[in-house]
């Protein structure tokens, strides 16, 4: 079977470059910043290419400086692309100074004789470091987040990563020429990796956002009413797959309704961010919170039982009360009450999460009627039972 090494040079700018384009749309219609970033990479990947598969026709500098140039920029934008998705800073000095190296030791092999060995092994080198740190990348993911759509792009860009690595170590030792490994069976490895990695990372890229999209909540960045089921249904199952208790907490805000006729939406909208932050930095990585409704939230809590829900519950009222930003100046605190409920699994005939959540809305609401700003357990016999509050404030 002969594979031409300039027809897959080819058919990997093309859809490199498709790719691109495609998340450059999505970009511009859904506004996900990562997606802005994985356009250049593709792009990058895709004229890197080109410039590769032009080669005979380019003065050799031009072609190996500004090609492999373009494609490590391709690989850095890669990385830069799923740490914003993570929601960490891209990093661009990085990228930009991992480029720079790259392309400053390329330099350096030309001003030491052109060597195309030398060259093979450094380009393999820098390859195989970037995709290895890429696939790292793309590994790591927040806790429990859904990995399978990146997991594809991160096993190719690992492969990808070896057979640089491989390339790299046969020219070192000679067991490969340079020749093989630029225009032989190798290299046609190489670029088919390539090739599958373009179409796994066009299709998991966009699949990321979409699911990002239709899971979380665009005010708050918590996982939306739908999401939140999901997840706590899973939870419990595993809660009762290894007998081990799990609470539920529903908080809600206090008189919202007023924080927004008298002070505006927006301001409204800036206590809902506000609580998310504040009530996720106060739960351990574990824990899970998602925007259940309007202005209620869920908190699953796995390992607790009904006292340390009442403690969590008791600590995220406080830091509500405490971090909230008054909204303008100190004309109004805002509070939330909770409710919990938990899961025994020494107790006989428990129902699903729908049971539990409904049991800590039931505590919840019983916490309203009780004057709000306050923690409510449910309790099995039936009505609720109150918690002193830590702190009386004005509800
Ligand atoms: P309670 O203490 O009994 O919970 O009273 P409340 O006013 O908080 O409850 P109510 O259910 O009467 O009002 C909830 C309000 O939350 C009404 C709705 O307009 C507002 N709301 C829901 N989602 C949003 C949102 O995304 N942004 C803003 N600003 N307000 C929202
Ligand atoms: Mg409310
Ligand atoms: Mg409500």
């Amino acid at each position: 079977m002969g594979l031409d090494i300039g027809t897959l040079f080819l058919t990997a700018t093309i859809l490199s470059l498709l790719v691109g384009t495609m998340q450059a749309i999505a970009y511009a219609r859904v506004e996900a910043e990562a997606l802005s970033h994985w356009a250049g990479a593709s792009l990058c990947f895709g004229l890197g290419c080109f410039i590769v598969y032009l080669r005979e026709s380019l003065p050799v500098p031009v072609s190996a400086l500004l090609g492999n140039g373009l494609i490590f920029l391709g690989l850095g934008f890669l990385i830069s692309g799923v740490r914003v998705f993570d929601g960490r800073e891209p990093h661009m000095g990085l990228v930009l100074g991992g480029t720079g190296l790259g392309l400053g030791l390329i330099a350096f092999t030309f001003a030491f004789g052109d060597e195309l060995g030398v060259r093979i092994v450094i380009v393999s080198l820098a390859v195989a470091l970037w995709a290895g740190f890429g696939s790292a990348t793309l590994l790591q993911s927040e806790a429990g987040a859904p990995l399978l759509s990146r997991m594809v792009a991160a096993v190719l860009l690992a492969s990808f990563a070896l057979l640089h690595l491989a390339r790299c170590i046969g020219v070192l030792s000679g067991k490969l020429s340079p020749d093989a490994a630029m225009y032989g069976f190798p290299q046609a490895v190489v670029l088919l990796t390539a090739i599958c990695l373009a179409v796994a990372w066009g299709m998991g890229s966009l699949f990321m956002v979409l699911d990002r999209l239709a899971s979380h909540d665009a005010l708050t960045g918590l996982v939306n009413r739908r999401m939140t089921l999901l997840r706590a249904r899973l939870l419990l199952e595993e809660a009762q797959a290894k007998r081990r208790p799990l609470s539920v907490l529903m908080a809600d805000i206090d008189h919202f309704k007023l924080v927004n006729d008298r002070f505006g939406h927006q301001a409204g909208d800036a206590v809902l961010r506000a609580f998310a932050r504040s009530a996720r930095s106060a739960l351990r990585a574990g824990d899970f919170i998602g925007r259940y409704g309007g202005e209620e939230f869920c908190v699953v809590l796995p390992g607790a039982d009904a006292e340390i829900a009442r403690m969590v519950a008791e600590r995220l009222r406080a830091v509500a009360q405490a971090q909230l930003p008054p909204v303008r100046g100190q004309e109004a605190q805002v509070t939330v009450t909770i409710g919990t409920a938990s899961y025994d699994p020494g107790a006989p005939g428990f129902g699903d999460v729908e049971d539990l959540i409904q049991q800590a809305d039931h505590a919840l609401y019983e916490g309203k009627r009780l004057g709000r700003n306050r923690v409510v357990a449910f309790s099995p016999a039936g009505s609720a039972v109150f918690e002193p509050r830590a702190v009386q404030a004005g509800a």
